[in-house]
């Protein structure tokens, strides 16, 4: 698989607007040497490999938003032009007391909100 190959995978699996892989990997390439104002350069070969793995988590972190605010997707060459993929995701603010996994489900205690994952991490001081 070579670099470009590489970089579709991520490409394909964004789930916003984007051009062809010709077209966006040529702007990955340029940009790497010619970033925005403000921005710095980054070694391309280096970066490629985060790419896939930064869309999974940020697919994730929406999958997992339980109502907190989440960004619209960019169109991926705005994406790539500001080095979203270096983007240190939050962690939910709800998430299980015991395990730690951003949870849906809680249950309120003298008005302090608890949240649990599952029926196993249902915290048992709940009667
Ligand atoms: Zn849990």
């Amino acid at each position: 698989m070579n670099d470009k190959d590489i970089f579709n995978l991520a490409r394909t699996l964004y789930p916003g607007s984007k051009l062809g892989n010709e077209s966006e990997y040529a702007n990955f390439i340029w940009r790497s040497k010619h970033p925005l104002p403000g921005k710095a350069m980054f070694n391309a070969k280096e970066v490629l490999p985060r790419l896939l793995v930064a869309v999974k988590a940020q697919i994730q972190w929406r999958a997992d938003c339980n109502g907190e605010f989440r960004p619209e997707w960019k169109h991926f060459q705005a994406w790539i032009n500001n080095r979203w993929w270096e983007m240190e995701l939050p962690k939910s603010k709800f998430i299980c007391w015991k395990c730690s996994k951003p949870s849906t489900r809680y249950t309120s205690v003298k008005g302090k909100d608890t949240y649990f994952c599952s029926d196993e991490h249902k915290p048992e001081f709940i009667r």
